[in-house]
């Protein structure tokens, strides 16, 4: 919540017309406005994840203002634009009434100005020192980007898949081109026309409610849609959407699904279709092969959207609008831009609700806000898409880097580190140049093309080929942690998730034909030992050969088969993707869930013929001849800056000790402790631990509360009783506290729990 207090000679406020649909309409007192002398102005905002709390913080804060100026009266005046993250406006008028009426327990006579409207307001600020004052309340204001509105449930499995992050190199389809948004509204099939009650036919039926909501309210159709299991967007080439606009579309779905009307489906004939069809949809149409259009009409209007749909509108008994942003017509930004809206459909209420409680959760989760409050990391105009780390977010990046490469010495692989710029030539050779370029950034130095690296395998591949190879060098495992630039619309970006510059925790190796199933066996290990450190489960799916794959048949059954020997070896078990490899190479893509049950796409291990043909690579063979070898490409965190997104919402920022930013805090019962607390931060400080001792004055409680709102692991309270004795009283995180434990007890222990990585305490 923020608000705005300015102390007024008067002001003067009348509403001229609505700014949303929803509201009722004015009496006739309402309409004549309010004239108030000697008053308090209060300007208010309510932000999304406002609550009773946060009003009770903002009237204390009037109270005391009111109590020292003396003025008259108060007017809480309903003002958007304070926040770029409000609430609902059926939540906004919730608070905006208890807060008028905890007003009026100290300014009996305070009145409000009207919701909902637009208002011509007058009014003369006293301009005294504290004629002037704003504050913020609660946590929304926190949200690290003007992306947390219309990216909302970020984390929603739809949203992750949609990522396809850690794409590896090569030349091929599925890395090169972006995955296609626009779906095939036109097929039609009679078995479409009948009505039907499956997950997917209340899901269609709630796409077209909200079309119809769409059409009432914004004006514009339904364009395209891609739609998965009960998750569903659809663009619409309509006026803006904003958080306001999605809950009247809610509402008007709502009204729609109690009327209960009847649907009917119609199959017609393009020619038929088109006169139903506006100047977008006909150049849709244009480009579907199917013979026949399905459209679907309610309450006489009639959509062009995929079927089958339910008998009626009340059949659609629950689902909700996840969240909305926007998107190109043919997921081109030089064209017309359009509205995406997301809905999921469910099989029950009950359902409907777990959703919406773990998109809660997950909201209270989101890693833009925590970021903020742990003062990790920050995004800035001047670089968008690009992340600042803040000192504690680095250490985080750190800790991860140090894992990793304490893992990269006992397995045997070697880091390199190569440039981020490199000329056009190279990138011709890649077939990034060819096949890419929209997805890179380019420069010129001496006059000469060059692009900034979008992926770390060239490079890798130029060492490889800085002398000759030997067969007694491979399995070769070449790691670069690589920064790569990555050109994403604007739109898209979130937070850490998606970003334009990122870190890959990338290796390349490079390995005979018998080696794949000892290396894939390898990795498998590997992987699993890294996500165990953060209690993550994980999912494999094995993508096979194409139909249309470079390499020999042989070669193909051969690679699939040791990548399917070795997750069997590890006793993984995994789904298969049929021909939807590469066409150079199987891969292997490992899934991770988090505490919220949420899965993201990490790892992934690719089989690569194709660089090493392209780069003509080879090594000598115990035969003396010279040979090919295969080129595995693999991540395990994908990107750091994404893994540490997933991270902080995984552990809602409460890390675990080796982990966070400052393990160990200690606090002085007071000032006369002040020197033993600076010595118990210096023992376990010379130990290794990240401790700091709060020494600031001022009680306990607000220190304990700093510490915990920082989610420290372990606070040190010490008082006069622990000074004397060489103890601490160690207060966990979690709340639990032991009393006189000795210094070099405790300082034993979470070294201990440090080095061993454990995930509690
Ligand atoms: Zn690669």
């Amino acid at each position: 919540m923020r608000i705005l207090e300015l102390h007024c000679d008067y002001v003067k406020v009348k509403p001229k017309q609505k700014a949303l649909k929803t509201v009722a309409d004015l009496t006739e007192a309402e309409k004549a406005g309010l004239h108030l002398e000697n008053v308090l102005v209060v300007f208010s905002s309510f932000e999304q994840g406002d609550d009773a709390v946060v009003v009770d913080q903002a009237v204390a804060a009037v109270q005391k203002n009111f109590g020292e100026i003396k003025a008259t009266t108060i007017l809480v005046y309903p003002y958007a634009h304070l926040s770029s993250s409000l609430a609902k406006p059926a939540v906004a008028i919730n608070l905006l009434d208890s807060f008028l009426e905890k007003v009026r327990v100290f300014c009996p006579n305070a009145q409000k100005s009207v919701f909902g409207y637009y208002k011509e307001f007058e009014l003369k600020c006293k301009g005294h020192p504290l004629a002037e004052l704003s504050k913020t309340f609660g946590t929304a204001s926190l949200s690290a980007s003007p992306q947390s509105a219309s990216v909302g449930f970020a984390g929603s499995p739809g949203a992750a898949l949609e990522k396809k992050v850690a794409e590896l190199g090569g030349k091929g389809a599925n890395l090169f081109s972006a995955p296609s948004v626009f779906a095939d509204y036109g097929a039609a099939s009679v078995a479409n026309v009948k009505p039907s009650h499956t997950l997917e036919a209340q899901r269609n039926t709630a796409a077209l409610l909200l079309a119809h909501a769409v059409s009432t309210e914004l004006g514009g159709s339904a364009l395209c849609g891609f739609g998965k299991d009960a998750e569903i967007y659809v663009d619409f080439d309509s006026k803006p959407v904003n958080s306001e606009i999605l809950d009247v579309l809610d509402l008007r779905m709502d009204a729609l699904r109690k009327k209960d009307v009847a649907i009917k489906v119609h199959a017609l004939d393009k020619k038929a279709a088109e006169k139903h069809l506006s100047s977008l949809q006909k150049e849709a149409l244009a480009d579907t092969t199917a013979e026949k259009v399905l459209m679907a009409e309610l309450e006489g209007k009639w959509f062009w959207l995929p079927g089958p749909f339910c008998e009626s509108s009340g059949k659609a008994e629950a689902f909700a609008l996840t969240r909305f942003g926007g998107s190109y017509w043919k997921n081109n930004s030089a064209n017309k831009a359009l509205q995406r809206i997301h809905l999921s459909a469910f099989g029950t209420a009950k359902e409907r609700a777990a959703f919406l409680e773990l998109q809660k959760e997950a909201e209270a989760r989101d890693h833009r806000k925590l970021g903020k409050q742990l003062d990790l990391f920050s995004i800035h105009e001047e670089g968008v898409g690009f992340i600042f780390y803040h000192p504690n977010g680095m250490v985080l990046y750190k800790e991860l880097e140090k894992l990793l490469r304490e893992q990269y010495e006992q397995r045997d692989y070697l880091e390199i580190k190569t440039p981020m710029i490199l000329n056009e030539d190279l990138w011709h050779r890649s077939g990034h140049w060819d096949h890419y370029q929209e997805n890179m950034y380019f420069t010129q130095i001496d006059g000469v093309p060059h692009a900034i690296k979008p992926m770390n395998c060239p490079g890798s591949i130029l060492i490889y080929k800085t002398k000759p190879r030997s067969y007694r060098e491979l399995p070769l495992r070449l790691a670069e942690n690589g920064i790569d630039h990555r050109h994403e619309l604007s739109g898209v970006l979130s937070g850490l998730f998606r970003v334009r510059a990122f870190t890959q925790d990338d290796a390349h190796l490079y390995v005979t034909e018998e080696q794949i199933l000892d290396e894939v066996t390898r990795f498998i290990q590997f992987l699993d030992f890294m996500y165990s450190t953060f209690g993550f489960t994980y999912q494999i799916a094995l993508s096979t050969r194409p139909a249309k794959a470079m390499g020999s048949v042989a070669f193909w059954e051969k690679a699939e088969t040791a990548l399917k020997e070795a997750l069997r070896k590890n006793k993984k078990e995994f789904t298969i993707n049929e021909g939807d490899g590469a066409f150079y190479g199987p891969k292997i893509d490992f899934r991770i869930q988090d505490a919220l049950g949420r899965q993201w796409q990490c790892g992934t291990m690719q089989l690569d013929l194709q660089m090493p043909e392209r780069f003509d690579l080879n090594y000598e063979g115990s035969d003396g001849k010279r040979h090919r070898p295969v080129m595995l490409h693999r991540v395990i965190y994908g990107s750091f800056e994404r893994f540490l997104g997933i991270l902080i919402e995984h552990f809602a920022g409460a890390f675990p000790t080796w982990l966070a930013p400052t393990q160990v805090m200690v606090l002085p019962l007071t000032d006369n402790e002040n020197d033993y607390a600076e010595k118990v931060a210096q023992q376990l400080k010379q130990s290794g631990v990240r401790v700091k001792s709060d020494l600031k004055s001022g009680k306990l409680e607000g220190k304990i509360r700093d510490a915990q709102i920082a989610k420290i692991p372990y606070m040190l309270v010490v008082g006069q009783k622990e000074r004397d004795a060489g103890t601490v009283s160690v207060r966990r995180r979690d709340g639990v506290v032991k009393h006189g434990v000795k210094l070099a007890a405790f300082e034993k222990t979470v070294i201990q729990e440090i080095k061993e990585r454990r995930l509690y305490g």
